[in-house]
């Protein structure tokens, strides 16, 4: 157990709350996971590096956590808002494949890119369409007094709770805005708990329902399971800031419903700030699926960047601002990894050779900047600001190599770089596009080595503009000892 008390901005009070387990020694959180009708693209990859993070930083305090993710297999369509398809039938449509085998092929992408990206494994991924018959069961619990019926579906009807949208008013104007194509809506907010089927059509993901066969709203599955498998009221719930506008307001209705209260479900409503792209026009805008390059992390190792590099990359900045996503910023990202990989392994090899009898125990002055850690972890997550510890430990020679060694790897259990098991090797990959391979680089440089020693330059140079010309580049004198990399 960690000292410092852990600050948690909540948006729903819109100010840093210290965090106070409802059951001591607990921690219950809710993550809203992707939509798993395509790649989840790096900018969605960010919501989920900042929930582990939060996760991370909650066990390493001492906590017991649960943590739950869930995987929308139907429901959610195109708006956020009860606009458009169905985005897994839409996807059905379009591809020729059924809606069933799209979601399991974006779901293993997903938890591979997780896995990638170094994100721990949440007590359970919950599966929307595994549990359709207890969405069915909490509409019908909140029906009489708080829905009704169009042709098109069951309602809810957003004036029968206290304070709908309180959440959605601390939103600026990142949110889509709302659109109302439903015919009979009470109330413009008002949103489908549930959707028929038109008359004479048939879905791929359908149910029966008291309410005629169709499909839940995509905002009953968040309601129903994060109170399945975390409680009426747990400690915390996340998403990406657009959620704060429509999904996560009408999630509080819900539970409000459920609870016949004014509970919204969850003590701490926290939400992580968009990945942006630059436009040629020099406008930032969020990253998303159907505007400007489709990135996901794939793209990213394709172009010769380890994964762990962009995890690196979100924790540069608070989970509060706006990340700008450019390659040379990922780059630059990049090296820093290396360097601390460096680092690790630099201190490891000094520890050798001397060893003091305290050798396994963490001594107070390296105490101190995990303390110091702590403090920048512990304000509502302020990453940045605890990465610069790394570089302040590293460089305190007058402490034992080993010992600076064991508080790099204390505070990786929070940021999660893996430091343990990552080697310099393994941050050298090899982009899709290269026309070369690594042994075949190593041997080029072994003959350049050697017609360096011989003074044969102009052999030495042939070899250099040969491998350039196959897009390596040399860096002779590296002072990262890195000595070639590829040209994505
Ligand atoms: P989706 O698959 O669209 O349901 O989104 C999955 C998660 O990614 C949600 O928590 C979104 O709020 C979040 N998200 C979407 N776009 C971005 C972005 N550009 N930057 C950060 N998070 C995002
Ligand atoms: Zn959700």
């Amino acid at each position: 157990m960690t000292d410092s008390p852990l600050t948690l901005f909540n948006s729903l009070t819109r100010q840093p709350e210290e965090f106070r387990p409802i059951n001591a020694g607990e921690a219950r959180v809710y993550t809203c996971g992707p939509t798993v009708y395509n790649y989840q693209h790096i900018g969605n990859m960010r919501a989920y590096v900042f929930a582990d993070t939060l996760g991370r930083v909650l066990s390493w305090k001492g906590y017991d956590l649960t943590h739950i993710i869930n995987i929308t297999d139907v429901g959610h369509l195109t708006s956020d808002a009860d606009a458009g398809d169905d985005k897994m039938e839409k996807a059905a449509s379009e591809s020729g494949r059924s809606a069933w085998d799209i979601a399991k092929y974006y779901t293993d992408a997903y938890w591979r890119d997780i896995e990638r990206l170094n994100i721990r494994q949440p007590a359970k991924w919950s599966i929307a369409t595994e549990h359709v018959e207890q969405m069915i069961d909490f509409a019908k619990s909140i029906a009489d007094k708080h829905c009704y019926e169009l042709d098109s579906g069951l309602y809810f009807d957003t004036s029968t709770v206290p304070d709908y949208g309180r959440l959605a008013r601390a939103a600026t104007d990142e949110g889509e805005s709302r659109i109302d194509p439903v015919e009979g809506k009470r109330q413009q907010t008002d949103f489908a708990i549930w959707r028929k089927t038109p008359e004479g059509e048939t879905r791929q993901m359908e149910w029966e329902s008291p309410w005629g066969r169709g499909a839940p709203g995509w905002h009953l599955e968040c309601s129903v399971m994060s109170k399945m498998y975390l409680g009426e009221t747990f400690d915390i719930h996340t998403g990406g800031i657009d959620h704060r506008e429509i999904h996560h307001p009408n999630e509080i209705a819900q539970n409000q419903a459920h609870s016949c209260s004014a509970d919204t479900g969850a003590n701490i409503w926290m939400h992580n700030n968009f990945l942006v792209d630059r436009a040629k026009d020099g406008k930032s805008s969020k990253m998303s699926k159907s505007a400007g390059e489709f990135l996901t992390l794939q793209v990213l190792v394709d172009k010769g960047v380890h994964p762990l590099a962009y995890r690196l990359m979100c924790l540069q900045a608070h989970y509060r601002s706006e990340l700008e996503f450019t390659f040379e910023n990922l780059l630059a990202v990049l090296t820093r990894l290396k360097r601390i990989v460096m680092v690790k392994e630099q201190l490891n090899d000094d520890a050798h050779g001397h060893s003091p009898e305290n050798r396994n125990e963490i001594p107070s002055e390296v105490q101190a900047f995990i303390d110091h850690f702590d403090e920048a972890i512990s304000d509502d997550l302020n990453t940045p600001k605890a990465l610069t510890v790394i570089d302040e430990l590293a460089d305190q020679k007058q402490i034992w190599a080993g010992h600076r060694l064991m508080g790099l790897f204390e505070i990786d259990k929070v940021l999660g770089l893996g430091l343990n098991g990552l080697a310099r090797s393994s941050l050298r990959i090899r982009p899709a596009s290269a026309e070369i391979t690594e042994g075949e680089i190593e041997h080029q440089l072994d003959l350049r080595a050697e017609a360096k020693l011989n003074k044969n330059f102009p052999a030495a140079d042939a070899i250099r503009n040969e491998l350039v010309a196959k897009g390596v580049e040399i860096m002779d004198g590296d002072p990262l000892r890195w000595e070639w990399r590829i040209e994505p």
